[in-house]
């Protein structure tokens, strides 16, 4: 057999080790739910791919994870048997960090040690957090389906000369999963107790689906001590924590379960909890996370929910189960009705998913209105993290166009600062005695949006104006036309009509007005020629000249720029 290899982490990974030891010590104990939460998603693929390779379970198709302590050699040992990892894959997984978003995060390390611990806490911390409580581990590992003498060791010690490099070599290993052995720091030995270990499985991990067990232990009166017996129990509740009922869940398992399912380390937003029953019956935990992921923008990335048929797990990252523009929930669809065997290509058609994903759809929306409606700060977070997400959805959702719209927040010269607080209802309260329109104003910054030269008669005659900056504005305000019957127009619409705001005096001016400058207005349209439709006197601008406006049926100017930016 091939001997055993020394192979160096990939750069980044030393970086993260070395962060995560200094940043997350005082909360050492996630060690244990990062690594149960690997080995529970472990027993979840392998139980997916036994749906159609039953010869996978090798005969033994109870899953369930290990927990055990070895007081004199001072280890920890978190076992599964769950899907394991060939070489490749222990390579892969456990010698570079794959998952997209992290060169990004990557970037965004400032050095700080303060800002950075935040920042790692949202980035969700995973095998690695084992390193915090150990100095060495191994990891004894074989994949389902590979012959015993496949199996493999991966091992790397933080101390001596091979720091920051890791070893790995095939050995021969009956039991299929993986097993992790932590070789504790030195003053680390408050974890070797049964009692301590329970008690932060339960605090954690009590939602996790499979049976979390543990060696019995009883009083010995000779040696004075707790020993371990060789009959294990079970630790944890042990059924999925969506499925049990409502009232049997506390808001700490809640939010434990979304650190499990969402990959994600801080507490989320918002979550809603229902079970859907008529012609499609299904369960549905949805969460708003209190930071948008790092691959948000990626468009190659599948953001989505996990699905569960059954209780079996499915897929991850079911794109199809909810709208684009809500890429930022996460949680669990559990289906009663689906095929064990739905694969993706089968979800692009289902009229099932359709029925769901509307579902879906329609539970956030409610969950957010609540908060809007409830608990202001938090919507004022929401919306900080993911309004230029949510204003996607007026374009997308149809159906929701009109609660969406309601969902909306903006900045606008009511008080002239860049905060967006000002939902559209709040708009329509504020409008002046005859004002019949909603009126916007896009840029490519704030503060040229704040001073544009088509806000002047605005501002003169008090009527409040949206200022839209954003880049998805332009795509925003193309499909919003109207709100409550009220038109949503721009400022620089060249036929701006300010309807009965403008009162009569002002218009008869401006008709003789036209009169007497025909001339200038014949001479200005000689000299720019063809890149003017029409010049005209107006009477929007106060402090400035001039300015340029698009035609009715133009597109607005900035739109016309970033399209051109674009190559188009
Ligand atoms: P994440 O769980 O967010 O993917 P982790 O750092 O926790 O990130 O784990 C990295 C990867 O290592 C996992 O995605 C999985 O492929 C693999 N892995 C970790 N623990 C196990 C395990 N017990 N069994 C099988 N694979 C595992
Ligand atoms: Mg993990």
């Amino acid at each position: 057999a091939p001997k055993g290899e020394t192979l160096n982490f990939q750069a980044e990974v030393k970086q993260l080790l070395h962060l995560m030891i200094h940043s997350l010590y005082s909360n050492r104990e996630i060690f244990l739910r990062e690594l149960i939460s690997n080995a529970s998603d472990a027993c979840d693929k392998l139980r997916f791919e036994a749906l159609d390779h039953p010869h996978l379970l090798e005969g033994a198709g109870e899953l369930a994870i290990g927990v055990g302590f070895d007081k004199a050699a001072r280890t920890l040992t978190i076992s599964d048997n769950g899907i394991g990892m060939s070489r490749e894959e222990v390579i892969a997984h456990l010698g570079t960090i794959a998952k997209s978003g992290t060169k990004e995060f990557f970037s965004r390390l400032t050095g700080d040690q303060k800002k950075d611990a935040h920042l790692i806490g949202q980035f969700g911390v995973g095998f690695y957090s084992a390193f915090i409580v150990a100095d060495k581990v191994t990891v004894l590992t074989r994949r389902a389906g590979l012959p015993a003498n496949e199996a493999v060791k991966w091992e790397c010690s933080m101390t001596g000369d091979t720091a920051g490099a890791y070893t790995i070599e095939p050995i021969e290993r009956e039991v299929r999963g993986t097993e992790i052995i932590l070789h504790l720091r030195e003053d680390q030995d408050d974890l070797l107790s049964g009692w301590r270990l329970r008690s932060i499985i339960r605090k954690y991990s009590d939602h996790i689906a499979q049976p979390i067990r543990m060696r019995k232990e009883e009083w010995d009166k000779d040696k004075g001590e707790q020993v371990q017996r060789d009959e294990e129990e079970t630790v944890n509740q042990a059924s999925a924590l969506w499925a049990r009922s409502k009232s049997d869940i506390t808001d700490e398992q809640y939010k434990e379960f979304f650190k499990h399912v969402a990959h994600d380390h801080e507490e989320p937003l918002a979550w809603s909890h229902a079970k859907v029953e008529g012609r499609h019956e299904y369960t549905q935990l949805l969460y708003v996370p209190s930071h948008a992921p790092f691959d948000m923008w990626d468009r190659n990335v599948k953001h989505g929910l996990k699905l569960y048929v059954r209780r079996v797990f499915i897929m991850d990252d079911a794109e199809k189960l909810l709208p684009f523009y809500l890429r930022f929930v996460r949680g669990v669809v559990d289906s009663n009705d689906l095929p064990l065997n739905v694969s993706r290509e089968i979800l692009q058609e289902s009229k099932d998913i359709d029925t769901i994903r509307a579902g879906c759809a329609k539970k956030v929306l409610s969950l957010l209105e609540d908060l809007a409606e409830n608990d202001k700060d938090k919507y004022a977070k929401f919306w900080g993290e993911f309004g230029k997400v949510l204003k996607e959805g007026v374009g997308e959702d149809f159906a929701n166009k009109e609660r969406i719209a309601k969902l909306l927040r903006f900045a606008t010269t009511h008080a002239d600062t860049p905060e967006q607080t000002v939902s559209l209802t709040d708009y329509v309260a504020r409008m002046k005695e005859g004002q019949d329109k909603i009126y916007y104003v896009t840029a490519d910054t704030f503060t040229a949006a704040k001073n544009s030269p088509h806000l002047e008669i605005f501002r003169k005659k008090g009527v409040e104006v949206l200022l839209l900056a954003e880049r998805v504005d332009e795509w925003l305000v193309s499909h919003l036309h109207e709100f409550e019957g009220k038109q949503v127009v721009s400022v620089a619409r060249g036929d701006l009509d300010l309807g009965t705001l403008e009162d009569e005096e002002e218009k008869k001016a401006a008709e003789a007005e036209a009169g007497d400058f025909k001339d200038v207005l014949e001479k200005l349209k000689t000299a720019l020629g063809d890149r003017v439709k029409e010049v005209r006197i107006t009477h929007r601008l106060t402090d400035s000249p001039a300015c340029v406006v698009a035609d009715e049926n133009d597109m607005g100017t900035n739109l016309a720029r970033l399209l051109k930016a674009a190559g188009q």
